[in-house]
């Protein structure tokens, strides 16, 4: 199937040329059209799997039709979860929406920077790209309104729709109008699906894409049966045994990933992690080091990981197991191309390694496991 054969308008052709997608992947394939048809929409398929231009592309469509003179308040709302994917997202619109006949703009908006421009370019812009926090400040300060607003994303929609953000988006949801289009994208659906629909979506066209279950025989994976203590000197000996240029490193928290980075600099080894207590230009900094090859060890959590769009990465290291079996396979699945086949490698310690037995289960492979402690 080719990009022409999903209704978008001509103009648009050419960026997506431009960026090199020569044909759209599964879940463009079957998102776009929905999303075109004004369909409410729930996607789910794994990271990496083009999930944000497969509502980008029909959303600049949709504002192509109706034109941004009919308004002079925001018209598309996308909530995102992190700042690395606020600016990750909108530099997809950015890419794209130069084919609109009429100028219109996206605005990324995030806590940790300076408030004062945002104030002023808020109300100005067409979409509006989100993490809620500022944006609910925002509103307070009377900066914007959502009133216009006739699409709404949740990207990354189980993280919006958990704990940690559900009263703050539930507050966003209360000032927006009724009528409107929902979209929500997401890897893994671990919250209740009735649920989400009686909030949010209304008649959803629900789009799955299945793993493909080949893709993760492409992943060399094997685990370390350590102790805890011995988690530091293992990592460090991973890292320089296998030689690797570039490797994720996951943890369970970020007192966590701070303690993982600070051993692996005092051994020489270049690491820096991403966490909410850094600035976000060093989150900036940090991201863009590690995309383009500068920056030896990534040390991260599941918030960072998800969404944001880093190239393939020769090797993944669980320093601590996620608690979902389904967050395992996402974590691991940075890795493995049919082209080059990666590793995942993961420190269990002996409180782990009945959970790990479970994850084992659930993904249907077993994962050859070795002793960590007699190796360091
Ligand atoms: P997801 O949100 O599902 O994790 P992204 O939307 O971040 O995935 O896309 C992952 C990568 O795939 C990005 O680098 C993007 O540019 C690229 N991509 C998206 N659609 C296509 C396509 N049709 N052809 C080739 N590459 C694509
Ligand atoms: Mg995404």
């Amino acid at each position: 199937m080719s990009f022409s054969a999903l209704g978008l308008f001509p103009a648009l052709l050419n960026p997506i040329e431009a960026a090199g997608y020569t044909q759209p992947t599964p879940i463009q394939q079957q998102v776009i059209p929905a999303v075109l048809a004004g369909r409410d929409v729930l996607g789910i398929a794994k990271t990496g799997s083009g999930k944000t231009a497969s509502y980008v592309l029909p959303i600049l469509h949709q504002l192509q039709q109706v034109g941004a003179f009919k308004y002079r308040e925001p018209t598309v709302l996308v909530l995102v979860p992190t700042r690395e994917l606020a600016d990750q997202v909108q530099r997809v619109f950015n890419e794209f929406l130069p084919a609109l006949s009429e100028r219109q703009t996206c605005l990324a908006i995030y806590g940790g920077v300076s408030i004062n421009p945002q104030m002023q370019e808020i109300g100005k812009a067409n979409i509006l790209v989100a993490t809620p926090g500022r944006l609910l400040e925002l509103i307070e300060k009377n900066a914007v309104k959502l009133s216009s607003i006739r699409i709404l994303v949740l990207d990354e929609a189980d993280k919006m729709l958990n704990l940690g953000f559900k009263a703050e988006v539930d507050q966003l949801l209360a000032r927006l109008p009724a009528q409107r289009q929902n979209l929500l994208f997401s890897a893994t659906l671990s919250a209740d699906l009735s649920l989400i629909q009686q909030l949010i979506l209304r008649n959803p066209q629900v789009i799955e894409v299945a793993e493909d279950a080949g893709d993760i025989d492409l992943i060399h994976q094997l685990a370390y049966l350590v102790s805890e203590e011995k988690k530091g000197p293992l990592l460090r000996y991973l890292i320089q045994q296998g030689n690797y240029q570039q490797v994720l490193v996951f943890a369970s928290s970020t007192l966590k990933t701070d303690a993982i980075v600070n051993k692996l600099v005092k051994n020489r080894i270049h690491a820096a992690s991403i966490h909410s207590k850094l600035s976000q230009q060093t989150r900036r900094d940090v991201l863009q080091q590690f995309k383009s090859g500068q920056l030896r060890v990534l040390v991260t959590t599941d918030l960072l990981a998800r969404g944001v769009d880093i190239e393939f990465l020769p090797c993944v290291i669980n320093y601590e197991l996620p608690r979902s079996p389904k967050d395992y396979v996402h974590r691991i699945g940075r890795t493995g191309r049919a082209d080059s086949p990666g590793d995942a490698i993961s420190l269990v310690s002996p409180e782990e390694a009945a959970h790990f037995q479970l994850i084992q289960k659930k993904m249907g492979k077993r994962v050859k496991t070795l002793s960590g402690d007699v190796i360091v």
